[in-house]
Parts: structure tokens; C-alpha cells; sequence
């Protein structure tokens, strides 16, 4: 007897024999979806500050429950919600495709594929856990132009066509290990004006587009158009509109080679919505959707592949002070203080580097800490501006130096037990979060702003 303790009703077929065969028997048997939904959490309808408040309050600091204190998360679908219809109000003509990378998050993909988005996955499990959800795989664009053959295989097996290609080499592993796929040639674009360059790592100059598409001809593979990626965290909107220019010209080679494209890719790169100044998503939709249109006509298919744009702003991060150090001084140097730029204490709290703020290293973010519960009182959103504030440094749990948040914060006086909270933790956070010295990523409760988004679950 194998209790697999899972109910009855997830299987059409309980398994109860031999055990080498129950993990087949398990893989094909078990309606994914059903499996899910039984472990679906709670999504609440509480404003974030509610919910912030609501688990601060279970806490009890007597207690010897590490679990109660460990930093969390509070997502508002409603904001990924709130962009999506944003997105369909600006660039109605572009298809978003989400960059599930950037947070894949299993409720963020349930309500995106509810939503209809398409999705750009990188990986056979990142394919996976798409199909798992039911989403059909003509909603798959597998946008990694230097693919592992197996991945390809996997890629063929289970009817994903669309994926990208930078290279002779990928076209030839194609043919042999996906003869039909739609292919789309992912072009070099100027990711200057980006804070992760992704030009390094692919993209096919456009003098080698010739070869290629002359290579993809011979072997008789079926390219269908163009990608590009201006890079992630582009600063400048006018990078999409040069971008689209440039696809333009691709698209005109390739009937030198017989080919007839009806497919652009206009990749990721969008600002989150807590982007206000600068490089706006209004800005980027104007130039970019203008841009298409006067370039491409209605025949031809537009997707894009947004990742940050949908969760940046949709995560806040609550992690408690752990420990501090007061940075001792000599006399003379606390005689100066005035003009003394040193921090005066250091902050451990209990999420870090190597977990949530693994974005400051990989993704260029900075993460300012504010004050969350000091002495007992709840200061969400309400800056203490009557207490003094002193120059801190903030750090994560673990034992590498590498591990700060925040060199130089101004803070008022928080003790150990007092909480911080990040804003815009969406994005490149929990995604890359490790487990490193033995702490555990941060757990993530869930709410909605937006009462619409219940009826997507
Ligand atoms: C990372 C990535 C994206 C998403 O980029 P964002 O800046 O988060 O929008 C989209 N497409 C590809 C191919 C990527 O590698």
C-alpha cells in the first residue's frame, strides 16, 4: 500500500502497485490542474497595508515559533491586474507574451493565463509548468535562442513551435530535433541605455542576418520573423523605436531568401509601474506603438515579451531587524557627528542578498528599507518625521560580507524585533532567491485590490 497522500479524486486511476511505476504512473495520471487547485492559498481582498498589519499582529514575540518571524511577502494581484488592462489600453495591437523568469510566481501565472497572456519561457520546466496550467502551447514562444537539445525534443513532443534563434548552429540542431518549428530570428539591437545588457549574450548583428536566413533557407526551415530585446531595464524609450526600424529592415532581407515574415517580437524591457519619472510605460507605448504601426502592416502578428512591467510593483517585502550593532566610536569622531557621514549602526534583518535582494547584485536595483512596526506602532506609508533619524547600514542574515542592502540609510533608531518593508519587490527578487546558510525564502501572501480578479481564479 503506497499512501501517496493525495485525495482520491486527483487521479483516475489510484495507483497501488508496484513502486518503480508510480512516478509514471503518477506523471500521467494526476490532473495537474486539479492537484494545483486543491493547494491553491488564499487570496485576500485587504489593501496591503491590512495585510502587512493583519500578520504583523499574529506575531507573538514570546514565542519560540521561527516561521512567525521570518520576512514574507504581500502580492496584489490586483496590480498585476491593473497592468494588464493597462497594457491592453496603450498597445492593443501587442500581444504580451510574460517573461516568466522575472517572477514566476504560480498565482502571477494562473491569473496571466486566465487573462489570455501568452508566455516567454526559457527552459523545459518553465514549458512545463505553462502546459501543467492548461494554457495551449501555441501561448509558448520559447525565447531562448541557445537552446539544450533535449529541450528541443521536449519543445517538439509537446507541440511548442514558436522559439527564437540567433545562430547557425541553433538552425541546424532545429532541424534535426524540430524540422517544424516557427522560428524567429532574434536580432542585436543597441542596449546602451539598459541596466542589464542583454546584447551581450545574444542577438545577431545584422550583417550575419544574411547568412542565417540564407542557412535557415537551405535547410528548408520555416522562419516566421523577428525578435529583439533592447535589454532589461531600458532607460530610454526611443531604444524600442530604433529597435522596430531595424526589425523592419530584417524583414525586407528576408524576401531575398524567399521568406514572407508575419511575425514581430518586440521582446521585454518595459518599466514597472512604480516608474513614474523618466522612461514611463506611457512614453515607451507612444513611441513603440507608433512606430509599428507605421512600419508594419495589419497582416503582421505583434507579441512582446514583458516581464518586470507585470510584477515590479505588485510585491512588498516585510523583514524583521534581527540584530544591530552600534558602531562604536572614539570621542572625537562623535564631536564631528555633525559632519560625519559614517553610519552609526548596522541592521541585520532577516531576508538578503543571497535570498530577496539577490536584484541588487544580478538586477541593478536599489532597495531603500522603510520603517514598517517601530515600538509596537504600525507606520505603513506614514514617515516618522518627528523622530531623528542617523545613518544606518542595513545587511542580510547570512555570514558573507557581500550580503548589504543598504550602505548608507537614514533611519530612525529601530531594536531588534522592529520591522522594515521594501516596496516593488516584484521583479527579478524571489525568482533568483537562494537558500544559502540555511535560510529559507521568503513566504508570500497573497491579496487583490481589484475585486475582478477572483473571477480569473
Ligand atoms: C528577461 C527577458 C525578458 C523580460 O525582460 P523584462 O525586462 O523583465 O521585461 C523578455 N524576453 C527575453 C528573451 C528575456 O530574456
Amino acid at each position: 500500500m503506497i499512501d501517496i497522500s493525495l485525495q482520491q479524486d486527483q487521479f483516475e486511476v489510484v495507483p497501488t502497485l508496484v513502486q518503480p511505476t508510480l512516478v509514471e504512473v503518477l506523471k500521467s495520471r494526476v490532473k495537474a490542474d486539479l492537484a494545483r487547485e486543491a493547494q491553491l492559498p488564499l487570496i485576500h481582498t485587504l489593501p496591503i497595508e491590512h495585510m502587512l498589519q493583519a500578520h504583523l499582529d499574529t506575531l507573538d514575540p514570546e514565542s519560540e515559533d521561527a516561521e512567525a518571524e521570518n520576512a514574507f511577502y504581500v502580492a496584489d494581484l490586483g496590480e498585476v491586474y491593473r497592468q494588464h488592462l493597462r497594457w491592453k489600453a496603450l498597445l492593443p495591437r501587442i500581444e504580451p507574451f510574460f517573461a516568466m523568469k522575472c517572477n514566476p510566481d504560480p498565482m502571477v501565472m494562473r491569473l496571466l493565463a486566465s487573462l489570455g497572456t501568452g508566455f516567454d519561457c526559457a527552459s523545459k520546466n518553465e514549458i512545463l509548468s505553462v502546459l501543467e496550467m492548461g494554457v495551449d502551447p501555441s501561448r509558448i514562444i520559447y525565447a531562448n535562442p541557445c537552446k539544450q537539445n533535449s529541450f528541443v525534443k521536449y519543445a517538439y513532443n509537446n507541440n511548442v513551435r514558436m522559439m527564437t534563434f540567433d545562430n547557425a548552429e541553433e538552425l541546424h540542431k532545429i532541424k534535426r530535433f524540430h524540422p517544424n518549428a516557427q522560428l524567429v530570428l532574434r536580432i542585436l539591437t543597441d542596449d546602451s541605455k539598459s541596466l542589464c545588457k542583454l546584447g551581450l549574450k545574444f542577438g545577431a548583428p545584422l550583417n550575419t542576418t544574411g547568412f542565417l536566413l540564407a542557412t535557415a533557407q537551405e535547410l528548408g526551415l520555416d522562419v516566421i520573423g523577428v525578435s529583439f530585446h533592447v535589454g532589461s531595464g531600458c532607460f530610454d524609450a526611443n531604444a524600442f523605436g530604433e529597435a522596430v526600424i531595424r526589425a523592419r529592415r530584417v524583414f525586407d532581407q528576408a524576401k531575398d531568401y524567399g521568406f514572407d515574415f508575419k511575425f514581430l517580437d518586440v521582446g521585454g524591457g518595459f518599466p514597472s509601474a512604480h516608474v513614474t519619472e523618466g522612461i514611463t510605460f506611457e512614453k515607451v507605448a507612444a513611441i513603440l506603438g507608433s512606430t509599428v504601426d507605421a512600419l508594419f502592416g495589419p497582416e503582421v502578428r505583434v507579441i512582446a515579451e514583458p516581464g518586470r512591467y507585470y510584477v515590479g510593483s505588485a510585491f512588498t517585502l516585510a523583514t524583521q531587524v534581527i540584530a544591530r550593532r552600534t558602531i562604536s566610536r572614539d570621542p572625537a569622531e562623535l564631536m564631528s557627528m555633525e559632519q560625519n557621514e559614517n553610519p552609526t549602526h548596522m541592521y541585520y534583518i532577516n531576508d538578503g542578498m543571497y535570498g530577496s535582494f539577490n536584484c541588487i547584485m544580478f538586477d541593478h536595483q536599489i532597495c531603500e528599507p522603510k520603517v514598517l512596526l517601530k515600538d509596537g506602532g504600525f507606520t505603513y506609508q506614514q514617515p516618522l518625521i518627528s523622530e531623528p533619524h542617523g545613518l544606518a547600514s542595513v545587511w542580510g542574515p547570512t555570514c558573507d560580507s557581500i550580503d548589504c542592502i543598504s550602505s548608507k540609510a537614514r533611519l530612525p533608531l529601530m531594536e531588534t524585533g522592529d520591522w522594515f518593508y521594501f516596496e516593488n519587490m516584484g521583479a527579478y527578487t524571489i525568482t533568483a532567491a537562494s537558500q544559502f546558510n540555511g535560510f529559507r525564502k521568503s513566504e508570500i501572501l497573497y491579496t487583490t485590490t481589484e475585486q475582478n480578479v477572483s473571477l480569473h481564479f
